[in-house]
């Protein structure tokens, strides 16, 4: 049945499941920190989610896609919020910002391991007695011999997001894709939880995404992938299976390439 609700922008021919090698032999993907956040309960960090991503993660095992992972921190603080509600000053709140990234990501460590996932965590500031400092020839080895990267502490400059920081490693360690899971299952015309006839992309390309000002990562993110001609898939995290069939090259979410 065709979803009435997409907009059938260029759609590609992707067949189900057309050959078992993966479309991505290296992604990053971008976990906002809202996507980890249960609403329902106001915890900042869903145990459930933690769960169904080492459940997905353990799936790509087995066809061999390295996997680099960025997590947000906006489930705990972000740094202009706080400037803006608190009088936090900006740099400040922005340092805040990017520890609360840290316990994301030691919170996704932990659960990774736990599901048997080989896991190393890298910082963009350093902290030697929790996290590997980033250093991109280390990332890449690690992500050779099958271990899961996490980067946090985004870029660990302020002013800047974990958008910003996952199109910065992405680029650095050379990934085929960015895989953004969100809360929305794509990039929409306009604002789906204000317009009832807003309508999902399926496949969008950079610079219509730009023109259309279509919001799919803040615009210096944006742009470090559109010069590097790097794909983005924008998914939710919500649908079960949706890392696996991105990384094989299924229709999911939103495809800007
Ligand atoms: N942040 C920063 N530099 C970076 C990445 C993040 O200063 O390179 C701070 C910034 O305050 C941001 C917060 O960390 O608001 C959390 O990151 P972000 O808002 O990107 O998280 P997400 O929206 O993905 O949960």
């Amino acid at each position: 049945m065709i979803d009435d609700r997409v907009l059938l922008v260029h759609l590609p021919y992707m067949p189900a499941t057309s050959s078992k090698k993966p479309k991505y032999r290296r992604i990053v993907l971008k976990i906002s920190g809202e996507a980890l956040r249960n609403d329902a309960t106001g915890q900042a960090i869903d145990s459930d989610v933690l769960d169904r991503l080492a459940e997905e993660l353990k799936s790509l095992r087995a066809i061999g896609t390295q996997v680099a992972l960025v997590v947000g921190g906006g489930n705990i603080f972000r740094g202009l919020a706080g400037a803006r509600s608190n009088g936090t000053d900006r740099t400040t709140g922005d340092n805040m910002g990017m520890l609360a990234t840290v316990i994301n990501g030691l919170a996704l460590m932990d659960r990774l391991e736990k599901s048997g996932l080989e896991v190393r965590v890298m910082t963009a500031i350093p902290m030697d007695r929790i996290a590997e400092p980033f250093i991109q020839r280390r990332a890449t080895r690690h992500l050779e011999r099958g271990r899961i990267v996490i980067f946090v502490a985004g870029t660990g400059n302020p002013y800047c997001t974990t958008d910003y920081a996952a199109a910065l490693r992405a680029n650095e360690i050379g990934a085929d894709a960015i895989l953004k899971a969100t809360k929305v299952d794509g990039v929409y015309d306009k604002d789906p939880m204000k317009h009832k006839d807003a309508k999902r992309y399926v496949k969008v390309s950079h610079a219509e995404a730009l023109t259309k000002r279509l919001g799919v990562m803040d615009a210096e993110a944006f742009s470090l992938c559109e010069a590097n001609k790097l794909p983005i898939i924008v998914f939710s995290m919500a649908e079960r299976g949706a890392i696996k069939k991105a990384v094989m090259g299924q229709s999911i979410g939103t495809l800007v390439v």
